[in-house]
């Protein structure tokens, strides 16, 4: 049974205060033992789109990267290119906005990089025995390194229900063809009546596929890739995914991606979960979110799946409610989390162990 490492804590005590955890808890994984001098680590962050805050701040992560470094590592940040319209849609401007946040060695101790090119063309094709796909493909800097930590800010997620390390790992460092392949099921619907027409779904739709019709926004199938984008516009949450097929589908095919991702890296990647500043969407929501909820704190492990249950019951324990209780009308993250044990990605059940934070 996977053991998750767990350290109640706030992001109130100062980034400075969280940086210095984050390193503590990374260290009582010791996965570096299985990583070579100068073996390249890739850090999955999450920078967030223009309009929030970042949801990982590089101070809470600097000082892990330069343990990283003093242990004669090469670590590197890196996301891949969203298939929504913003500043991480392609490497040129998330490097600019990365940059602007406050990504740059001298601030957050490594450079940063963008996992699949210039936009989201360079990828790695993987065997993986999946349900629904027998190869995926996995971003090049991924693949190309020789270890992985994976930080995830979690959150709700309007096509998953939960974003954490499985969709970090799954369709965050997807390159765009395989995002593309994972959103197709989600076929997004507008209900009509709660609709406004009021059009700004149609504007941020870089698929051209909404239209009015009688005053109203409709999705043509045809057309929609499933992005998402215009589920995070509608200021009347007048448009979701598919619940009953589409998300589960698009749930299975994360893991199944995420699966390929860690194919080559038994024994070497590391998952830390942070519920801190715990949000209904994430990060690619380009609009400022309160907490749903007090920080509850970080979690570590060596296991996808078990880190990703564990930040589920941890909720549901400190809180009193689960997660789906806080976010309201998202997908049910059931299918994401199944699948993946089903498949061998991780273990759900898993041995908690509470840090003290002195
Ligand atoms: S953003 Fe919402 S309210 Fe406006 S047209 Fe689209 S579905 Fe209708
Ligand atoms: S209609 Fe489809 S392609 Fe267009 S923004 Fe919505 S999910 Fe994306």
């Amino acid at each position: 049974m996977p053991d998750v490492f767990f350290l109640p804590t706030s992001g109130r005590d100062g980034p400075y205060r969280v940086g210095e955890l984050v390193a503590r808890l990374f260290g009582r994984l010791r996965v570096e033992e299985h990583w070579d001098r100068r073996a390249r680590i890739a850090l999955k962050v999450q920078v967030g789109e223009r309009g929030r805050p970042a949801p990982l701040a590089p101070a809470w992560l600097a000082p892990l990267a330069r343990r990283l470094h003093d242990r004669g590592l090469l670590p590197f940040y890196t996301d891949t290119c969203s298939l929504y319209r913003g500043e991480l849609s392609n490497a040129v401007t998330q490097l600019r906005h990365a940059a602007e946040r406050g990504f740059v060695p001298a601030n957050a101790g490594a450079v940063y990089l963008v996992a699949d090119g210039v936009a989201g063309e360079a990828q790695h094709n993987v065997a993986v025995p999946g349900r629904h796909l027998a190869r995926v493909d996995v971003a090049t800097a991924a693949a190309a390194a020789a270890g992985l930590v994976v930080l995830s800010h979690c959150s709700g997620h309007l096509q998953s229900g939960f974003a954490g390390a499985i969709m970090s790992l799954g369709h965050g460092l997807a390159p765009r063809a395989a995002k593309l392949l994972q959103t197709e099921a989600l076929k997004p619907k507008i209900d009509t009546a709660l609709c406004a027409g009021c059009g700004v779904c149609m504007e941020v739709c870089s698929f051209a596929a909404i239209g009015l019709v009688e005053g109203r926004g409709a999705i043509d199938h045809e057309l929609c890739s499933g992005c998402g984008q215009c589920m995070t516009v509608c200021y009347l949450e007048g448009i979701r995914p598919d619940m009953a097929a589409g998300s589960p589908l698009f749930q299975e095919r994360v893991a199944e991606h995420a699966l390929g991702v860690v194919a080559d890296k038994p024994n070497r990647s590391a998952y830390l979960n942070f519920l801190l500043g715990v949000t209904r969407n994430d990060a690619g929501v380009g609009q400022t979110e309160p907490a749903l909820f007090p920080d509850i704190g970080i979690l570590a492990s060596t296991d996808p799946v078990a880190v990703d249950q564990a930040a589920l019951d941890l909720i549901t324990e400190v809180t009193g409610r689960p997660l789906a209780g806080w976010v309201g009308d998202q997908p049910d993250p059931e299918p994401q989390i199944a699948h993946a044990e089903r498949i061998g990605l991780g273990w759900r059940q898993y041995e908690l162990r509470t840090i003290a934070e002195t």
